[in-house]
């Protein structure tokens, strides 16, 4: 399996990729074989989602909003090469997961993990006068109580999946009943509030309680994911001095992160910065992501940073590793409706719910690798300036070959970067 990656790392070319125009990048996509004919002429035709089709998926409707879609190439996870869809407005994030990419995929790429995936609801109950028979009587039912919910939604059922288990825990006033399930291939927020709501009333009878709420939660601690890569350190500079040094201060960044709250937040921001764009390049829920991520941040009592980074100096190695609830769905939600996702999905390869948690976990440990290690070397301006320049030259009005011109002279001159001295510049230019 090894050597048949090695093969094909060989045989794809990503040679300038970021400096290609947009056509010629699509063709690039498609030579590397991650882009079928159709999704081909979808993406040179920038084909987006139809008015029709939106104007059904949310209410209110003026139009349709477009961000910038990109691809962050040369990810190797779990053996496999992929080209990675990135939707996000900001700049610097696809350049420092593309080029983290790069570095980990030369050290043999992400290992992942999937610790387990099956959603979780809850129905909390209130006015409970004896806990502890309410507790009982909960459990006593419990087949009765699955049995009610897999009738409320049949169809996961037969796709194998479907309600498997219940747990009940008295916090406070009130009695909290949580139930488990299969999901399969969705996200799972329908499919469990349906079932949720159908054992409300039950469970008001059982318990002689009332139900307050009924419905999913975002904390999916029962769909953990985790994603590891180990980067030979002669990757991280040409001198093998500045290589340990660099590796020491990922090192202590990692640490840092794990003790204050405030880059902790930042640290953690950043790894969002990547996933997000993957969860909504695939359609797929990103505050839900983003809720389950940061709650899962705060599991040990305080908010720490979610990646681990470690010198081994006897390998030479720096050894990263994220754990994360990702509820990914490859179906379900509005994943079918939009041609944007459905040509993400294809670019990746139509991966599975499963292989899609695994790439989009690599994504966030890749960022934060990206972000850490500018951070503790150049500093996070360096190459975010020349985006930011370049984004406020498109504002001032720059076209075509002024961008770069504009673009140069304002980094030559020293001058802050802002809009009044790009207009500046764009005036002596035009
Ligand atoms: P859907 O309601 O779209 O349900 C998924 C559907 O996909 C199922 O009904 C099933 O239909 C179909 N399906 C086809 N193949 C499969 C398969 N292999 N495995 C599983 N399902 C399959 O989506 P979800 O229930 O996943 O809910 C996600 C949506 O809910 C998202 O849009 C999310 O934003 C939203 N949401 C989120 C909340 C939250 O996060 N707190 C709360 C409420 C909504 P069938 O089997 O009938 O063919």
């Amino acid at each position: 399996m090894k050597n048949e990656n090695k093969e094909k790392i060989k045989k794809l070319n990503w040679l300038g990729f970021q400096k290609k125009e947009r056509l010629e990048r699509i063709q690039m996509l498609k030579e590397n074989g991650f882009l079928s004919d159709e999704f081909e002429q979808i993406l040179k035709k920038n084909e987006n989602l139809p008015l029709e089709t939106s104007n059904q998926m949310a209410e209110n409707g003026i139009g349709t909003f477009a961000l910038p879609f990109s691809i962050a190439p040369n990810f190797i996870v779990d053996g496999k090469d992929y080209a990675v869809p990135m939707v996000t407005e900001e700049p610097s994030v696809v350049a420092g997961c593309s080029y983290a990419a790069k570095i980990i995929g030369k050290s043999g790429g992400f290992t992942t993990e999937i610790l387990n995936r099956k959603m979780i609801g809850q129905v909390a109950l209130y006015e409970i006068l004896d806990f502890d028979n309410a507790i009982s009587m909960v459990l006593e039912n419990k087949n009765k109580l699955l049995k009610i919910a897999n009738d409320a939604y049949p169809s996961i059922v037969a796709r194998g999946g479907g309600a498997i288990d219940i747990e009940v825990r008295n916090i406070d006033e009130f009695l909290v009943v949580y139930l488990i399930a299969d999901v399969k291939e969705a996200m799972g927020a329908n499919i469990l509030n349906t079932m949720l709501e159908a054992i409300k009333t039950p469970l008001e009878n059982i318990t002689n309680g009332k139900s307050l709420m009924a419905i999913l939660s975002n904390y999916a601690t029962e769909s953990l994911v985790k994603a590891k890569c180990e980067v030979n350190i002669k990757l991280l500079s040409s001198s093998m001095e500045k290589s340990i040094e660099t590796a020491k201060k990922i090192e202590l960044a990692s640490k840092f992160a794990k003790l204050d709250v405030y880059r902790a937040t930042t640290h953690n921001k950043g790894i969002f910065n990547g996933i997000d764009a993957v969860v909504i390049a695939t359609g797929n829920d990103w505050r839900a992501i983003e809720a389950g991520g940061n709650a899962f941040a705060a599991k040990n009592g305080k908010y720490e940073g979610l990646t681990t980074w470690t010198f081994d100096e006897s390998e030479n190695k720096l050894k990263g590793e994220l754990t994360l609830p990702m509820p990914i769905a490859s179906v379900g939600g509005s994943i079918g409706l939009n041609p944007s996702v459905k040509a993400a999905f294809n670019i990746l390869g139509n991966p599975n719910a499963k292989t899609l948690a695994s790439i989009i976990t690599s994504v966030g440990l890749a960022q934060n690798f990206a972000a850490i290690k500018a951070l503790v070397t150049t500093g996070i301006q360096h190459g975010h300036m020349k985006l930011q320049a370049r984004s406020l030259a498109l504002l001032a009005g720059a076209k075509g070959k002024e961008i770069d011109i504009a673009v140069e002279r304002l980094l030559e001159s020293g001058k802050s970067i802002n809009l009044e001295n790009v207009k500046e510049i764009l005036e002596k230019i035009k």
